[in-house]
């Protein structure tokens, strides 16, 4: 482990001023169809849509790295699909992250100062103090030394997006001191991965592709693997009403209606299907509603098919676990509504008519509509 940043695996913190001859030859690898880098890109960009991963077997060495990442910040400029942009952006900070893990503290401040924040590194002996861990009904005590820190308002700053709705990143947690919040090492790791995937969207909007060079068969390769992609993740037909009358299918579980859903399910379905990210809290209490619905594992796999950082064997883990079907075969609840407006995730002020939790609203929506629709059908 060394105190120099190793752009192999950290290249969007590389500048020109690092590596100043390679932007001089980045026209080479977008233009040239014989090129074996292009050929390379092209690889790591299907590998990071299939996999959600950037492979190292595609970049060798620090000055490839940086050159691929330049060249690709290019093209997905000029693709202009925020979708990809989203997925590369996570498959790099997901693969900086498992770096990350490996390094000293200096190194991980190196970068992230870098990168644009004010990071600071405690090297003295600080206390160690016990902190409680909490997931997926498991507690557990662990002792935890708070040597790394950021301004308050960077530290907001990065957690008020995806990580809004854990309860890990509350303030609470955590020592603030002369306005810097102190936390742990893999709290630090997680913002700091959180900060790289921002920059990289950023980066992207501030590219400016060469104007003088003509890059059109590559974006047309580009845009050939995108679709190829999406044809690839289309999520199958959700399971409609059908025919039935009743609330209630003959085999057991819910018609599923997703416009009778509460509004904060039907926000986070939005959401999949307009190609956001929403967070890990959001996307646990949309399976577990999908899951007390009476959706299988695929059925639920499938509204997450579209997400950036969408991984088969991780998401179908995760889901066969809330479902039920791994582990202590616990199905679990969504939250209830109280937990879901104090975590910010329930979209309205008011209380939703027919219960305290998204299912209970959901039950009493269906039976409003089949109710509704019986008596039409009657007067008709
Ligand atoms: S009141 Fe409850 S069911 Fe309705 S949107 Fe809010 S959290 Fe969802």
């Amino acid at each position: 482990m060394s105190t120099r940043i190793n752009y192999t695996h950290y290249p969007f913190s590389a500048t020109q001023r690092d590596f100043p001859g390679l932007f001089v030859e980045k026209p080479s690898i977008l233009v040239s169809t014989s090129s074996e880098l292009r050929a390379r890109l092209l690889n790591m960009l299907k590998g990071v849509l299939d996999g959600g991963e950037i492979s190292m077997e595609s970049t060798l060495d620090p000055e490839e790295s940086v050159l691929f990442y330049y060249a690709l910040l290019d093209v997905l400029k000029s693709i202009g699909d925020s979708r990809v942009v989203s997925r590369v952006a996570l498959a790099y900070s997901k693969t900086a992250s498992k770096y990350l893990s490996e390094e000293k503290g200096e190194l991980l401040v190196l970068l992230a100062n870098k990168l644009g924040l004010n990071a600071g590194y405690e090297t003295s002996d600080y206390p160690r103090i016990p902190r409680v861990l909490s997931g997926l009904g498991r507690v557990s005590v662990k002792m935890v030394s708070y040597q790394y820190s950021l301004p308050i308002n960077q530290y907001l700053e990065l957690v008020s997006k995806r990580l809004l709705h854990d309860p890990t990143y509350s303030l609470v947690n955590y020592f603030i001191w002369s306005g810097r919040v102190y936390v742990d090492r893999s709290t630090f790791i997680r913002i700091l991965e959180e900060h790289i995937y921002n920059t990289i969207i950023n980066h992207v909007a501030q590219a400016e592709p060469p104007e003088a060079v003509d890059y059109s068969s590559l974006i047309e390769e580009v845009r050939s693997i995108v679709s190829k992609y999406y044809e690839k993740i289309a999520a199958k037909p959700r399971v409609v009403e059908g025919e039935s009358k009743s609330p209630y299918l003959p085999g057991g579980g819910l018609v599923l209606i997703e416009d009778l859903f509460p509004p904060c399910m039907k926000k986070v379905v939005e959401a999949l299907k307009t190609g956001g990210n929403p967070s890990h809290v959001e996307r646990f209490n949309l399976a577990a509603f999908l899951g007390q619905i009476g959706l299988g594992a695929d059925e639920v796999l499938d509204y997450f098919r579209n997400t950036p950082d969408f991984n088969e064997k991780i998401a179908r883990y995760q889901v066969e676990h809330i479902l039920g079907l791994r582990g202590g075969r616990k199905k679990y609840m969504p939250y209830g509504c109280e937990k879901l407006k104090s975590i910010g995730i329930c979209p309205i002020t008011e209380q939703c008519k027919g219960g305290k939790n998204p299912l209970a609203v959901y039950k009493y929506n269906l039976r409003e509509y089949f109710k509704k629709r019986g008596e039409e059908e009657k007067e008709a």
